[in-house]
């Protein structure tokens, strides 16, 4: 009857809901120990200068490996790590690792080569955050413009007079600032104006369909103005193929980043393929 019909949906439902909260918890009480037991790491992706196609920098992107779980990507535990307060400690990790790496891969002669790290909107709200980074870049003998952070635009949903005041003191200390995610979120070009951002980060759902999007097209196109109106910089993220390339060449974008160029890799298939 329709009735027994309601009650085995209402199971499923449930079932499925249960195991969600289930994964949930297990995810957050095997992201506990993930610190501890080293079995978080970073990867880098390399970036590359438009003008002649050279190296310039890397993205810091986290990874975990978990001996239970396996791997799980940094989009589905990061909000697990924001959400269970674990996702500052986990920050500081991902900065003092970046910065040490910098430092060790500048003794080998890369001079300007930058570093980019994702920051969550959490990590700005820190106090002490601004005067770690610059206490880890004076112990590691790392120049502030060597490194780069990212923040999406979550942060304007904050309080951003607070934002603005930290980020106006990384700012000044040098470190440059980049709009992650640009045109998924809530932003306007009022924030990119007020906010010390020298970098816009076009999102890769933009890339992913230029061929046959002549909106995405547009929408690029528009962007990249927009942002060499203001004199920003512009990375567009996720590029998978020579005509994507081409098209942001053509666009004056700055900065190439997608697995056409390269895929993150561990440190050492980096510094093998890209500094050595
Ligand atoms: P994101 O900062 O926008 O990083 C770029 C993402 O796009 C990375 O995914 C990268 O692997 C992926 N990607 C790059 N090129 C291509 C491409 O050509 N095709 C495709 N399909 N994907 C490409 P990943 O590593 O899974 O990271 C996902 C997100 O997790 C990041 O997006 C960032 O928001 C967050 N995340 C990663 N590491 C950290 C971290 O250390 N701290 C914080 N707060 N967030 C992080
Ligand atoms: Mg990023
Ligand atoms: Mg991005
Ligand atoms: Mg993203």
């Amino acid at each position: 009857s329709e009735c027994q019909l309601h009650n085995r949906d209402y199971q499923v439902y449930d079932a499925s809901l249960k195991a969600e909260l289930m994964d949930r918890f297990q995810l957050e009480s095997q992201l506990m120990h993930a610190l501890p037991n080293k079995e978080l790491s970073l990867h880098y992706q390399p970036l590359f200068d438009v003008a002649n196609e050279k190296l310039i920098g890397a993205e810091a992107l986290l990874r975990w490996h978990n001996p239970l779980l396996g791997f799980v990507g940094p989009d589905q535990f990061i909000p697990v790590a924001e959400e269970s307060g674990m996702m500052i400690e986990i920050g500081y990790f991902v900065l003092r690792s970046a910065i040490k790496q910098l430092a060790s891969w500048q003794v080998s002669g890369n001079d300007d080569f930058f570093v980019a790290v994702n920051i969550s909107p959490l990590q700005l709200a820190d106090p002490i955050l601004v005067d770690t980074i610059e206490a880890l870049l004076e112990t590691h003998n790392v120049k502030a413009t060597s490194l780069e952070i990212e923040i999406t635009e979550n942060v304007f949903l904050g309080n951003q007079d607070g934002v603005l005041q930290v980020l106006r003191r990384i700012d000044a200390l040098g470190i440059r600032i980049a709009l992650d995610d640009f045109g998924t979120g809530y932003s306007s070009l009022s924030y990119i104006h007020r906010f010390p951002f020298s970098t816009v980060k076009i999102d890769r759902s933009f890339i992913a369909n230029l061929e046959t999007s002549s909106v995405n097209q547009h929408l690029v196109t528009a962007i990249i103005s927009m942002a060499n109106a203001f004199d920003l910089k512009v990375v567009a993220e996720g590029i998978e193929d020579k005509i994507q390339a081409n098209f942001i060449e053509n666009a004056g974008g700055h900065i190439y980043q997608g697995y056409h160029f390269g895929r993150p890799v561990n440190v050492d298939d980096f510094t093998r393929q890209y500094i050595l």
